[in-house]
């Protein structure tokens, strides 16, 4: 078992509420939603942090804000709108670090956000 939460989810080794999977990536419903449609999108590779992640692989970074768009599509909020967000580290409240993209929508969603 993998000892990072969302590594153990993209290996299958933990359930989750999967929306989509490649090769490379991996999303699953948040299981705390903060919004009717919330979606965590990740790379199958562990990377800590969004900024890790740019730096060793931007085409690997693209493709998950391509995956969000896509689910955002499917979701039916694409013409509503909504939000792609990453946390980054404690004051951002990074809780889990594997990367992850929340995509949130089907609400209107504050800004500034908290
Ligand atoms: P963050 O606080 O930005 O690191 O986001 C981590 C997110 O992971 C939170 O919104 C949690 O609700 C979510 N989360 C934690 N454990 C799980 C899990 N087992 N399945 C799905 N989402 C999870």
């Amino acid at each position: 078992m993998s000892e990072c939460l969302f590594c153990a989810i993209a290996a299958g080794e933990i359930p989750a509420d999967v929306v989509h999977s490649d090769d490379r990536t991996v999303a699953f419903r948040d299981i705390n939603p903060q919004a009717p449609v919330h979606v965590l999108v990740i790379p199958r590779e562990h990377h800590d942090t969004a900024g890790d992640l740019a730096s060793a692989d931007p085409s690997l970074t693209a493709e998950l804000i391509g995956v969000a768009a896509s689910i955002a599509q499917r979701e039916g909020v694409a013409d509503s709108g909504y939000r792609i967000v990453t946390n980054t580290g404690a004051d951002a409240g990074q809780s889990v670090r594997h990367v992850h993209f929340h995509l949130l929508g089907g609400r209107g969603l504050a800004w500034p956000p908290g």
